[in-house]
């Protein structure tokens, strides 16, 4: 998201407050192994999901949130083939919802796919009267149990919506705070990883601690630079996306 933020605003100071805190899924799509795939796959428009890096951005027709990724795909014409990067769970779930097959680079995020189905389900058997909630970054079998499946901003507006009082919330669980803001009346249960451990926190988000914001607002640093010729081509797809989006 630095990345995005330093692209659009690329004379601006972008900062990181821990320069560390990458993201696993972006990790999953190498720059040289995705020319590579896409040089497998001529004549491919390729659609890439905003958390990757900005190399992959600037090998990218066009970029997507999995907020409007659906409507992004339906809007190509159907003759022409499509690459969806970098994460398999996300595409195979537009794939479904658009109708459109699309060629899948093989990436997931290291918290959607730790979510273990037998705590998922003990949960479900305590609260029958809840609702199971997900991001589609989750896997295809979490995915066929929930009621509702969204990004983040349509899981939110969700719990409010909805006139049920529980919800076992499969995403990273730091959005069960603004849920619980929104909604202090309702009940929202995390799933734990597999084997109970806390592997379904973001290690990546969380080293970004409020005392590091702190420092480098402090400080104006650590900030984000990036190769400039890339921040030039990673730009076309996210003003792609803002074109089709309106
Ligand atoms: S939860 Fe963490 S690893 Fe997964 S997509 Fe978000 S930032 Fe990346």
């Amino acid at each position: 998201m630095a990345e995005t933020a330093k692209i659009i605003n690329p004379n601006k100071i972008v900062l990181v407050p821990d320069i560390e805190a990458g993201c696993s899924l972006a990790d999953d799509c190498p720059e040289d192994d995705f020319i590579r795939f896409k040089e497998q796959h001529p004549n491919h428009y390729v659609v890439s999901y905003i958390n990757c890096s900005a190399g992959i951005k600037a090998e990218s027709d066009l970029i997507c949130t999995s907020s409007n990724a659906v409507d992004l795909v339906k809007k190509i014409p159907k003759n022409i083939p499509i690459i969806f990067a970098p994460d398999k769970n996300l595409g195979r779930w537009v794939e479904k919802q658009s109708g459109r097959k699309m060629k899948l680079w093989p990436g997931s995020c290291i918290v959607h796919e730790t979510f273990s189905e037998e705590a998922l389900l003990k949960l479900k058997l305590e609260h029958p009267e809840s609702e199971i909630i997900a991001h589609p970054e989750c896997t295809e079998s979490l995915l066929s149990y929930s009621d509702f499946i969204g990004s983040t901003s349509k899981l939110l507006k969700h719990i409010q919506d909805s006139d049920v009082n529980k919800f076992i919330v499969l995403t990273e669980p730091g959005i069960i705070h603004q849920m619980r803001i929104k909604e202090p009346l309702k009940s929202f249960y995390d799933v734990p990883g597999i084997d109970g451990c806390s592997c379904n926190l973001c290690p990546h988000m969380r080293l970004n601690t409020v005392e590091k914001v702190i420092n480098s607002l402090k400080n104006l640093n650590p900030r984000l630079e990036l190769d400039k010729e890339i921040s030039i081509r990673a730009l076309k797809p996210i003003e792609k996306m803002l074109e089709l989006s309106n």
